[in-house]
């Protein structure tokens, strides 16, 4: 049923957020700093508020969008009397301990705190694929469920508020390492007269298919036994070839070397027969 709710920032992502609220008959108040950012919601349905006060004051559930930490600080400070008693919804990213920070700010005022981390761009808000990481407050996520779930897949991670935070950034982690690898290979084969676009119609299958292998290292490290069968070796995959393929075609080694420096910091403590999952430890304890 209808739920009253305003959110805090309208830029391409908060504006994304109030729409599909407004879609789906949601009683949507919002608040922009600068102005001229309401119209088009106005148009679809929303209350434009004058003031982020005014837009607190409406409704019992404020989701927050803005830019980041500080920008959150800024806007909800002055508010926190006004605050008390109602739930905030924090979707602006921030790290782990930023998160907690502003719960337990939250939790002073009096105020009920969920945080999320958005695994989306805004044309993908309510679109297949969306998905929204949260964790904190365990009833605010029950109780407004089924409106977080109009932006995407919810999923909660509990109530350590940082949490969702954190698989956030370990999620965009693991995307940006994979990013750095497609455009190594793309310069490795650039000075042989193989394009970007035919490299990246050879690397999307590519890279998908091997996603399959997350499971198999998980089940190893989760296991707790890196010497398990059916593994290839990480003298057998040490990346020696790899690294002289990209030194020839005179680019830099440092995406490969970052990689086979976790290698080899195993296979010289004498673990080169165990699988690539071991790496793991080379990560765990730096140096
Ligand atoms: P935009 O840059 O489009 O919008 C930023 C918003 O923050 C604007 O509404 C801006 O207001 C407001 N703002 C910035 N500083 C202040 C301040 N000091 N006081 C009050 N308001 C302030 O960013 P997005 O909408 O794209 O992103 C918003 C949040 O969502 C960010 O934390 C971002 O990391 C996160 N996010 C965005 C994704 C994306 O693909 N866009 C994906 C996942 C997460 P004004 O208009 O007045 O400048």
């Amino acid at each position: 049923h209808d739920v009253q709710v305003s959110v805090l920032g309208l830029g391409a992502m908060g504006s994304a957020l109030a729409a599909a609220l407004v879609k789906a008959g949601h009683a949507t108040t919002v608040w922009n700093r600068s102005t001229g950012k309401t119209s088009d919601l106005v148009a679809q349905g929303a209350i434009s508020a004058d003031t982020a006060g005014e837009a607190v004051r409406a409704s019992r559930l404020v989701i927050a969008c803005l830019l980041d930490h500080a920008s959150v600080h800024e806007v909800l400070d002055p508010l926190s009397g006004e605050l008390a008693g109602r739930t905030l919804i924090n979707v602006t990213t921030t790290t782990p301990a930023q998160a907690r920070e502003l719960a337990a700010w939250a939790a002073d005022a009096g105020v009920e705190y969920l945080d999320g981390g958005i695994m989306a761009v805004p044309s993908m808000i309510g679109q297949p694929g969306s998905s929204i990481l949260y964790s904190g407050s365990t009833a605010a996520f029950d109780q407004y469920k089924p409106l977080l779930d109009l932006w995407g897949t919810s999923t909660y991670f509990g109530e350590d508020p940082g949490l969702a935070s954190l698989c956030d950034l370990a999620l965009l982690a693991g995307m940006y390492v994979m990013f750095a690898g497609f455009v190594h290979g793309a310069a490795m084969v650039a000075p042989s007269g193989v394009t970007a676009g035919e490299f990246a119609a050879m690397a999307t299958p590519w890279l998908t298919a091997m996603t399959g292998a997350f499971q198999g290292f998980a089940a190893v490290i989760d296991g707790g036994d890196y010497t398990v069968d059916g593994q290839q070796s990480l003298e057998f995959s040490d990346l020696g070839d790899i690294l002289t393929a990209t030194s020839d075609q005179g680019i830099s080694t440092d995406v490969v070397a970052m990689v086979q420096h976790l290698i080899q910091q195993q296979i010289d403590t004498g673990h080169g027969e165990e699988g690539f999952a071991r790496i793991m430890e080379s990560i765990k304890q730096p140096g």
